[in-house]
């Protein structure tokens, strides 16, 4: 499409991303039962690591990140590193391969940090769970702030648990 006509669309149609899903009650609720909050202001950035998951949850996640719900106008930003991030987002159940891999990466991440375990696999192994290769949840491994559960869970849902996670950092 020509930019021109590109440019009219937009105008004409308006704002094209997905309003801001509110904060997540139930995450809110977890997280209020873990650390109080660390000063990390209006942004977190989040380094993932995926410990064996089927991708399901990264697909969301990357939906996340797109224009429909643009992560980023929340102040929340994916980094490459673990050392420019202050939280780790796992994804998967923890497979026996990726364990020393995981460990790493969460001493690498500067204090405080934080460990969001995202999707049913995160949490208890989900369906990957009593098999041969596989550790468990992320909470086997490592202090985890929030679940945010489902399979996958849907980009809105990522997005109201990492709200609820920083409404808490404040
Ligand atoms: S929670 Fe579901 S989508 Fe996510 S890694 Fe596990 S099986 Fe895949």
């Amino acid at each position: 499409m020509p930019l021109n006509h590109l440019l009219f669309r937009n105008i004409v149609k308006g704002h094209r991303t997905e309003p801001a899903p509110a904060s997540d009650a139930h995450a809110a609720a977890e997280l209020a039962r873990g650390a109080p909050g660390a000063g990390l202001g209006r942004s977190l950035a989040l380094r993932v690591v995926d410990c064996g998951s089927c991708n399901g949850c990264e697909l969301e996640l990357h939906a996340a990140t797109g224009p429909a719900y643009d992560l980023d106008h929340l102040g929340l930003h994916v980094v490459a590193s673990p050392r420019h991030a202050d939280a780790l987002v796992v994804t998967g159940p923890v497979s026996a391969n990726m364990e020393p891999a995981l460990r790493r990466t969460a001493q690498a991440v500067p204090r405080p940090n934080r460990v969001v375990a995202l999707g049913d696999c995160a949490g208890d192994g989900g369906c990957f769970a009593g098999t041969y290769a596989v550790k468990g949840g992320v909470g086997q491994i490592l202090p985890v702030d929030l679940h945010i559960p489902g399979c996958p869970p849907t980009p809105t849902r990522i997005l109201a648990g990492l709200r609820a996670l920083m409404d808490r950092e404040r």
